[in-house]
């Protein structure tokens, strides 16, 4: 890795990597940084059939063909841990490499939210999961429980039938968030259940391993707890922008606000993916974001 470039992406998710293929393509000197495997969130869900021009793809897959694409044309790729990005465009690592660009693109897409609620952090492996794709198959024949009613929750949850004996989902309203489209396929699946209106309170466990979880009924306040092993919560994500913190750019959520050209209020300064402040965080918009992105770098750095 060199010192000095047109273009820095952090994050090699769908938008970065598609702020790669533009950044590149235009001849720009392009750096593709992530602090895990390429892919972002892609490679930890089962399949992706919303994407144009796919019909249906594993998400590693999908991950797989865009990063192949994404380095194709010139562009850079390298582990990268970004503590800091600075105003005047320097990227410093957390080993103390500083990076000059003359155009950053952050890409860092968000983190599955915690439950925050006792028995959780000290059961992360022992039976609770935030990624049903990596560990579902340690579940098959158990009884597993879902937390959420979002696109992920009931999207992970029909992988989960897979392995497990039982997959029960709780919401804490009595109306999913997700898709109709896997609604009616949640609806049509004999090994899960549905309960509505209550939320989780305490996750129990035994002999060093997820043995139940507490829930609390929203109107009654009762509380019902379900026997299971596995737990998987799926409620909702916060965004990756500790390395943004100080410079005037994010939200009161911690997006990160950009205009049309996915600039935030510094010249240069980029942002694109799940990681900005925008209604609809999908493959397909994050590839879109990374696009405007880089093609927009592109012109403020050459004049053109
Ligand atoms: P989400 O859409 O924000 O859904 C979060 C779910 O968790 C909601 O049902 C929410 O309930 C519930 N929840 C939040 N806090 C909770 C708590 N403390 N206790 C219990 N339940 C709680 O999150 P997501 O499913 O992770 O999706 C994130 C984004 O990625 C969304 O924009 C989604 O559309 C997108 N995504 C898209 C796809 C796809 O297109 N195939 C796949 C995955 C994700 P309430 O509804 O009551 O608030």
């Amino acid at each position: 890795m060199e010192r000095q470039y047109d273009l820095v992406i952090i994050g090699a998710g769908p938008a970065g990597m598609a702020a790669s293929v533009y950044g590149s393509r235009a001849g720009l000197k392009t750096l593709l940084l992530d602090n895990g495997a390429p892919g972002g969130k892609l490679i930890k869900t089962h399949k992706i059939s919303n994407y144009p021009g796919v019909k249906e793809l594993s998400g590693v897959e999908l991950a797989t063909s865009m990063f192949e694409q994404s380095t194709s044309f010139g562009a850079e790729y390298a582990y990268g841990d970004v503590e800091k990005v600075d105003a005047d465009k320097k990227v410093t690592l957390s080993d103390g490499t500083i990076i000059e660009a003359k155009a950053v693109i952050v890409a860092t897409g968000t983190k599955e939210r915690l439950l925050k609620i006792p028995g959780e952090q000290e059961n992360i492996g022992r039976g609770v999961s935030f990624c049903a794709v990596c560990d579902g198959a340690f579940f098959k024949n158990k009884d597993v429980v879902v937390i959420g009613g979002g696109n992920s929750a009931l999207e992970e949850s029909l992988f989960l039938t897979q392995f497990a004996n039982k997959v029960t989902i709780v919401i804490r309203r009595d109306v999913f968030r997700a898709e109709k489209k896997i609604q009616e396929q949640i609806q049509a699946n004999d090994k899960i259940e549905v309960i509505v209106k209550h939320i989780p309170k305490e996750i129990l466990a035994e002999n060093g391993k997820v043995s139940g979880i507490v829930f609390e009924n929203v109107e009654t306040k009762e509380p019902m707890t379900l026997s299971c092993q596995g737990i998987f919560p799926y409620v909702g994500q916060d965004p990756n922008t500790v390395c943004l913190e100080g410079l005037g750019v994010l939200d009161d959520k911690g997006y990160v606000i950009v205009d049309d050209s996915c600039q935030t209020k510094i010249p240069g300064l980029y942002a694109a993916g799940d990681v900005i402040q925008k209604e609809l965080r999908q493959v397909v918009t994050a590839t879109n974001d990374g696009a405007i992105a880089a093609q927009h770098a592109f012109h403020q750095i050459t004049g053109i």
